[in-house]
């Protein structure tokens, strides 16, 4: 595989994991990155210690001292440049993604376009970061409540979403006037460097710290940032496992933690859907990123009467998706990102099968070119379950999607929700009333329910993220910027006397 290109993003043969304004001499152990697709070495990275962690965090600490005192306009004048240069390495950083994290091209160009994206949201954001005014009881006197900056930010990323991740939190940061320390994922550090490179040009020498790097392991590094206690938020995304460490972690010292965690998704079809429409939808939320995104389509939960049919159409489309190496055009579905996640795959099959499941569609690892033979493709696959198995309510971050009949909306509903997850969901309906009934207050109980549209690729624009395991954090679009900012309540009081709340008199 050609990786000529990688020097272009700034990307040296073994190259530091330790950024702080400049890369640093890191003494860590040599990571070998691998690229999904055929397993091969495509970098190295010497990584972080934790005493290249504390050197980094005081810098970005120092950085966001003098950040937070320039205008937020200001700020967002080098988010727009960012974004502007996130534009002209578009095709680079995608055909990256691609690399090192298997998506198929269009997907590695839709990542880096949500990082386009973000970036100009947040632009528009940095003159507005609006606050409240508030009447006050007492004469000559009012309230405001403005947003102020909050300090450095933690961002742990996943694997799956190498380069977006970072953008939804550190465009946002930035124009609220925080620093942000970047820990990603050990499978795709890569990505990390190249956005690091490309943000730290633009905000030159002076601001560079506050796109800090730091690529290492979990348990040293990792749990360095996790226990600063200059790092007042860690926006964390990954499994439910991680959070789980995260979590407790972070707030034993009253750190506050923004978890965006797994999913398991469900789509209920209706016998009154747009089939061809549902079947679009199921395709791409299930089959889309070789089902490792955090909102793939995981179950189908499908009126009865319309169930043969409806998997009848979907093995068709099935068959018809190409597997193989993601850089060929024609390819759908890409590698898993590694052998534990096609062991993960295996194991879940073996699992449904033997409570009741039984496989309609795929089911096996893929053949593929002996070129790329080193990955771990899979089949995308197609389970019939008579009813939800508990197998049926674990994510496995693969493509198996499990079908299972329903009587009725309300029996939907019901199945939609008994998972621990509470990501995505959607509905296929032409009846105003099922799909009003579904984003109800007595609907599905996740961050996201969708109508007549997959549970998968949502827009930047409104606030991601889900319930119960999957961590209840929102980031991206509509008001999640207040997570990276500090609410303070002023109250003013203009006239000469000083008159006390409640009507308290206190000595004379
Ligand atoms: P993972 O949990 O294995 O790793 C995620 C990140 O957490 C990595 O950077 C990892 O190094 C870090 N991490 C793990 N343990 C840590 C610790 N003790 N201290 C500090 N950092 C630690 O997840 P993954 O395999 O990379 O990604 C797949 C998972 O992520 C799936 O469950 C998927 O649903 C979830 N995900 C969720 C969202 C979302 O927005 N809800 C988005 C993408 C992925």
């Amino acid at each position: 595989m050609n990786t000529t290109f990688l020097k272009k993003l700034g990307i040296n043969k073994i190259h530091s994991g330790a950024f702080d304004g400049s890369w640093r001499k890191t003494k860590g152990e040599v990571l070998d990155v691998r690229s999904p697709i055929n397993g091969k070495v495509v970098g190295r990275v010497r990584m972080a210690t934790p005493k290249d962690y504390a050197a980094i965090s005081k810098k970005a600490h120092e950085t966001f001292l003098r950040w937070r005192a320039l205008p937020a306009p200001q700020r967002g004048e080098y988010v727009r440049q960012i974004g502007n240069a996130f534009r002209e390495h578009k095709e680079l950083l995608a055909k990256l993604v691609t690399l090192e994290a298997g998506k198929i091209v269009q997907e590695g160009l839709g990542e880096v376009q949500e990082c386009i994206d973000i970036a100009d949201f947040a632009v528009g954001l940095s003159r507005q970061l609006y606050g409240l005014t508030i009447q006050s009881e007492r004469d000559q006197h009012h309230m405001r409540e403005t947003w102020q900056p909050l300090g450095t930010i933690g961002i742990i990323s996943a694997f799956n979403f190498p380069v977006a991740v970072w953008a939804w939190n550190s465009m946002l940061a930035l124009v609220c006037g925080d620093a942000n320390i970047w820990k990603p994922s050990l499978k795709t550090p890569l990505c990390a460097i190249a956005m690091t490179n490309i943000a730290a040009k633009v905000l030159g020498k002076e601001w560079a710290p506050l796109v800090s790097c730091v690529i290492g392991p979990d348990l040293t590094v990792g749990s360095a940032l996790l226990d600063d206690a200059k790092v007042p938020l860690i926006s964390a995304t990954g499994s439910t496992r991680m959070g789980r460490i995260v979590g407790p972690r972070v707030a034993q010292r009253f750190g506050r933690s923004l978890l965006e965690l797994g999913g398991n998704n469900a789509m209920i079809i209706m016998d009154d859907a747009d089939i061809d429409l549902a079947v679009r939808g199921i395709v791409f939320g299930a089959v889309g990123t070789a089902g490792q995104r955090c909102t793939t389509t995981r179950r189908v939960l499908v009126h009865h009467k319309i169930a043969d049919k409806l998997q009848a159409r979907l093995i068709k489309a099935y068959k018809s998706c190409k597997i193989g190496n993601p850089f060929d055009k024609k390819t759908l579905v890409g590698p898993l990102v590694d052998e534990g996640s096609a062991t993960a795959f295996q194991e879940a099959i073996v699992k449904a099968k033997k409570q009741g499941g039984k496989v309609v569609q795929g089911g096996k690892r893929a053949r593929v070119a002996p070129a790329i033979k080193g990955g771990a493709y899979v089949q995308p696959t197609i389970i019939r379950c008579p009813k939800s198995l508990p197998i049926c309510k674990e994510e496995t971050f693969a493509p198996i999607l499990y079908i299972i009949p329903v009587r009725s909306l309300d029996q939907a509903i019901e199945i939609n929700n008994d998972v621990p997850q509470g990501l995505s969901s959607s509905i296929f309906t032409n009846n105003v009333r099922s799909a009003e009934r579904f984003a109800s207050a007595t609907g599905s109980d996740c961050g996201i329910a969708n109508i007549n549209i997959g549970t998968s690729g949502a827009e930047i624009g409104g606030a991601f993220g889900g319930e119960k395991e999957t961590g209840g954090g929102r980031e991206s679009g509509s008001d999640s910027w207040k997570a990276y900012m500090r609410r303070q309540t002023t109250t003013v009081n203009w006239g000469t006397s000083l008159p006390l709340a409640q009507g308290i008199t206190f000595g004379s």
